[in-house]
């Protein structure tokens, strides 16, 4: 089974963190034009939480990393906050039955379907609703499929793929017409608008890639 770094998730929290205080204006500007316009804030308020976690609680595991992003995102209110914050939560556990201490691809993989999972019985949105399983959905359709196609692909090949799928996703969400959360007051409104959560989720799988690099 293909590992992860040691550092994974360190990488794969500091890295998101970065994609998304970089990319909160231009969320925002999606949620306004498409929503109620809070997103960009809701993940400044994320990012602030996390870093005084950070700073008072430095985490020193890949549970620890993830737990510490987990408990900032449901520390934010609006629809994104908890759905992050649960869909973080069940990336924590990634490996966990198994005793890993770092998760391996495949165990990433799960935990990722997992947090999907967890995310579609909260929020009852389905794939093609324009919202952040948008792009998990497919991202983690490339990875299962990255990792059957080739036993000895690479954790960033096989992450590589992924991101592509999500990126990919996120940008054609500009194409559907919102069924859930604020965007669906807006109706055909958020036509040719990209869905920020789907942009956001899009980050995540980057990040997760960035951070099998080292
Ligand atoms: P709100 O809609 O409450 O203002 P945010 O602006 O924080 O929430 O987050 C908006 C993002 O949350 C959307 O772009 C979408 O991807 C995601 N989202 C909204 N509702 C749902 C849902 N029911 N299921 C999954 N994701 C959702
Ligand atoms: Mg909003
Ligand atoms: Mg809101």
């Amino acid at each position: 089974s293909i590992t992860l770094p040691g550092g994974f998730g360190r990488a794969f929290v500091l890295t998101l963190r970065e994609a998304l205080e970089g990319a909160a204006d231009d969320l925002g500007d999606l949620d306004r034009r498409a929503g109620d316009g809070d997103f960009g804030t809701n993940v400044r308020t994320a990012m602030k939480l996390l870093d005084a976690t950070l700073e008072a609680d430095p985490p020193t595991s890949y549970r620890e990393w993830l737990t510490a992003l987990y408990m900032a995102w449901l520390g934010v209110g609006g629809t994104s906050g908890p759905l992050f914050g649960m869909f973080f939560r069940d990336l924590a556990k990634a490996g966990e039955d198994a005793g890993a201490d770092v998760p391996t691809v495949a165990q990433f993989a799960d935990a990722l379907a997992a947090g999907q999972a967890t995310v579609q019985r909260y929020g009852e949105a389905k794939v093609g609703d324009k919202t952040m399983i948008d792009s998990l959905d497919p991202a983690i359709t490339a990875l299962r499929a990255a990792l059957e196609a080739d036993a000895e692909t690479s954790a960033v090949e096989a992450l590589f793929a992924a991101e592509d799928a999500a990126v990919e996703a996120a940008t054609a969400t500009a194409q559907t017409t919102a069924r859930r959360g604020r965007a669906s007051y807006v109706g055909d409104a958020s036509q040719g608008v990209i869905d920020p959560g789907s942009a956001a989720m899009a980050l995540v799988i980057g990040s997760a890639r960035a951070g099998a690099d080292g």
